[in-house]
């Protein structure tokens, strides 16, 4: 560039000199026109490097040679090195904010005004927020309830705050964290299945101990009896049938306490150890004729030729509960029934019917609760523990099929328990199995 200012300032004072015939103007209007000639041209690609400059800078920077060139260059590769880091910064806090917005736990971050900076989506649906709308609000003009604002206000964030969930009837458990400068990170927690467990739990225990408290109450108040007073023998003897009612409602309760246990603490049945349903009612419907006492009109035996796939004990207290069930809430004179029959798909479907008392509607839902009676008192009586539809809808859940109660109060009740098609099958279609597996392996003996 310099060579071509000094060229042109030549030819400029080459010119000037033949015109005016004096050497020193040419020389200095040459020497003039050149260095003119030289600033301009650095004014130009000074001025196209600043607009590139002032611009995206998406585009490469001028390619000058020289001095600009170089500056160009050194500024483009500066700007290219800081929009790589901020790509990768954007793109480490987009991880980061996904990771956080995939956590199962609520997230607000709240800056020193309580104002929410950020939440995720966990945090929107607790508190009921909009992850954008509400963004810059006051969380305390948004979440109004007293305790978390009582919370907030304290500052002292020791012990969690245990809250109802903004969206419904749920629980939530908040912890709080301050970092930064005034800044506050808002956890939240959705514990309604822990404290609806831990409320079962006690509950359970409650119902447990009342129902084990009321016959030794009543066995302690007998052996005192027979302690204080002297008591004929017909008298001892009525004490102790009494007595042993009561061992019998223990036991009862206790055995049903254990099934309960082990249904929960084992692994789901095999789906393929079959049980024949045939010899299961066979055995039902003997204990079901000394427990009604010819009280009943009982058809307990349909012929199924059916096996089911599942653990025997269990399928054997499912029905059986039914079948006493029935028995027990239906009075004399009644009828009980069990029909068997298989459904569209496959399916198998044993129902208990009954024509005894019935069950109003707004219990039907609540029966399979652990210790839920419609009528305490008859349960009682004739010795129910609370547990057995409990215990049948656990067997029916393992087995994966289902218990279906339809009932009319003073008409009678259907129990249907429903099988899924692949732990039902035909006897038959074993024994075919079996001469199959059986023929099959003769042929791989030869
Ligand atoms: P329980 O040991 O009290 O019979 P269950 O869990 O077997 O306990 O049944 C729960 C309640 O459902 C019973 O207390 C009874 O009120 C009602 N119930 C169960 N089966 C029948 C039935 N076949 N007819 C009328 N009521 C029934």
């Amino acid at each position: 560039m310099a060579l071509g200012a000094a060229l042109f300032g030549f030819v400029i004072g080459v010119a000037v000199r033949t015109a005016t015939g004096i050497d020193s103007l040419g020389l200095g209007i040459g020497v003039i026109g050149g260095v003119v000639l030289m600033l301009l041209l650095d004014a130009v690609r000074g001025h196209r490097l600043i607009s590139w400059l002032r611009g995206n800078q998406l585009e490469n920077a001028p390619r000058d040679t020289g001095l600009w060139g170089e500056v160009g260059y050194r500024i483009e590769r500066a700007v290219r090195d800081r929009d790589r880091s901020v790509a990768r910064a954007r793109l480490e806090l987009e991880q980061f904010l996904s990771a956080i917005e995939a956590s199962p736990n609520g997230v607000l971050m709240l800056d020193p005004q309580e104002q929410i900076v950020w939440c995720n989506r966990v945090a929107a649906d607790h508190f009921a927020l909009d992850p954008q709308r509400d963004l810059r609000q006051r969380i305390t003009n948004l979440v109004r309830a007293p305790a978390f604002v009582a919370y907030l206000q304290t500052g002292n964030f020791a012990e969690p705050l245990v809250l109802g969930n903004g969206r419904g009837p749920g629980t939530l458990s908040i912890i709080v964290r301050e970092y930064g400068e005034g800044m506050r990170l808002v956890l939240s927690l959705d514990v309604t299945e822990r404290v609806r467990s831990e409320a079962m739990r006690r509950d359970f225990v409650a119902n447990v101990s009342h129902e084990i408290r009321t016959p030794l109450t009543v066995l302690s108040g007998f052996i005192e009896t027979m302690h204080s007073l002297p008591l004929t023998a017909v008298e001892r003897e009525r004490v102790l049938v009494l007595m042993n009612q009561q061992t019998q409602r223990m036991q009862t309760l206790v055995a049903d306490l254990l099934t309960l246990a082990q249904l929960e603490g084992s692994p789901r049945p095999a789906p393929d150890r079959w049980v024949g349903l045939d010899g299961l009612l066979l055995r039902i419907a003997a204990d079901a004729e000394v427990l009604s006492g010819g009280r009943h009109r009982l058809h307990l035996r349909p012929e199924t030729n059916v096996e089911l796939a599942g653990i025997e004990s269990e399928l054997l207290s499912a029905i059986a509960n039914l079948v006493t069930n029935a028995v027990r809430y239906t009075p004399d004179g009644g009828e009980v029934e069990v029909a068997w029959r298989l459904l569209e798909g496959g399916n198998g479907e044993l129902t208990v019917i009954d024509t005894g008392l019935g069950i109003s509607r707004e219990h039907i839902p609540r029966l399979t609760e652990r210790f839920y009676r419609v009528d305490g008192s008859r349960s009682r009586e004739t010795g129910g523990t609370g547990l057995g539809l409990s215990i049948v809808k656990h067997v029916m859940q393992r087995h994966g099929g289902e218990l279906m109660i339809q009932s009319d109060v003073g008409k009678g009740s259907r129990f249907r328990l429903v099988f899924p098609a692949a732990r039902v099958r035909q006897a038959s279609d074993s024994a075919l199995g079996d001469e199959a597996a059986f023929n099959a392996a003769a042929l791989s003996d030869h």
